[in-house]
């Protein structure tokens, strides 16, 4: 069998084991001081002035448009092919999604789309940073600029990336990060963050999370519940000093499996546009989609797809008025993700290309 990823702690397993000790016997669980450590040591990892945690990547997002004043009346232009959450977070605060279709090379926001996407009603851009690589940010700040518009990052796939050796995440006023435990930072369970520019929107956000408190039981503002607890932050802290090391892993096995599928005639691997992709998922696509991940699970070897639905083609975005989007409509039928994780063993990369070079 080769797994899709791999969950359970490695190398890291007795960092993860101390973290956990060291709050459970602290007796300290929420708000304390690991979450106040890992928010300067993510803060300082990923090259922006201020972190907040908060519990999910969904939330940072959610958070990160309403520091900048973002809701109910708005637009916000962001990308059909994504975790269908980065469209929820922008309905979470009341704003409309509007879809620019992505490029069919990038699989990210194509900017000429999301320039033709505007509207006097347009307030902010979330471009999402895909599998690991970033979207077109160059292109993307040019656009917002011109229109005036905030640019929010979602990097929930992407720790650690660059872009035109730039930290995603640097280039608008906020980024949102996830670590859902699949992603390359990864908790134990639930966990997110948002990184901002301005100390005044970091304050904000961190009012937010807390009920819109400013002082204990005084709420200043209509805030949500949504803190990144002791425990998570401390397991984030001992897998931060990993990271780098893992994303170099990742890099690795991406550029084994780029020599080995050159010559594979049912694929098309989509190609590295930026050296400072993370590898968060190794995409290909195949118009015999099913055939070839059939022939992968007779071999043992598991393959997921992300995405198989544009996200305004979901039932929960029926009441958003349809829009265009046939690039993400034709990737949706065709891409798939390959097993790919640090811990990973080469030959495991080896045997998933010899099954496909038969499939
Ligand atoms: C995982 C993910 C999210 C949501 O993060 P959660 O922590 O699961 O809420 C949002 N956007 C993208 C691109 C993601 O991959």
């Amino acid at each position: 069998m080769i797994p899709f990823l791999q969950l359970t702690p490695g190398e890291d397993g007795p960092a993860v084991r101390s973290a956990i000790d060291r709050v459970t016997e602290r007796g300290w669980f929420v708000l304390g001081p690991e979450l106040e450590a890992f928010e300067t040591e993510f803060a300082r990892a990923t090259a922006a002035p201020r972190a907040v945690g908060v519990g999910t990547g969904t939330d940072a997002i959610a958070i990160a448009l309403r520091c900048l004043g973002i809701g109910p009346g708005d637009e916000v232009i962001t990308a059909p092919l994504s975790a269908a959450y980065s469209a929820l977070a922008i309905m979470m605060v009341g704003a409309r999604p509007v879809f620019a279709d992505i490029d069919g090379k990038r699989l990210t926001m194509d900017p000429a789309a999301a320039a033709a996407a505007v509207t006097a009603r347009t307030a902010a851009i979330l471009p999402v940073h895909l599998y690991g690589q970033s979207a077109d940010m160059p292109a993307i700040m040019e656009i917002a600029t011109r229109h005036n518009l905030a640019v929010v990052e979602d990097c929930c796939q992407a720790h650690l990336a660059t872009c035109g050796g730039r930290s995603v995440g640097s280039f608008g006023a906020a980024a949102a990060y996830s670590f859902y435990p699949t992603k390359n930072l990864g908790a134990l369970g639930d966990g997110g963050a948002l990184t901002l520019k301005d100390d005044d929107l970091a304050a904000r956000a961190k009012r937010l999370r807390n009920g819109g408190q400013t002082d204990r039981y005084h709420h200043a503002e209509f805030g949500v519940n949504s803190r990144l607890d002791e425990m998570q932050a401390a397991i984030l802290r001992a897998r931060l000093e990993y990271l780098p090391a893992w994303t170099d892993r990742r890099r690795a096995l991406a550029r084994t499996y780029r020599s080995a599928l050159a010559g594979v005639s049912c694929l098309w691997v989509p190609p590295e546009l930026d050296p400072g992709h993370v590898y968060h998922l190794f995409p290909v696509l195949s118009e015999r989609r099913d055939a070839v991940r059939a022939a992968l699970q007779a071999a043992g070897i598991e393959s997921l797809i992300h995405y198989p639905v544009p996200i305004p083609r979901q039932p929960a975005l029926a009441a958003e008025q349809p829009q265009q989007c046939e690039v993400a409509d034709r990737v949706c039928g065709q891409v798939f993700s390959l097993p790919l994780y640090p811990s990973m063993p080469g030959d495991a990369v080896e045997r998933v290309t010899r099954s496909l070079q038969m499939a």
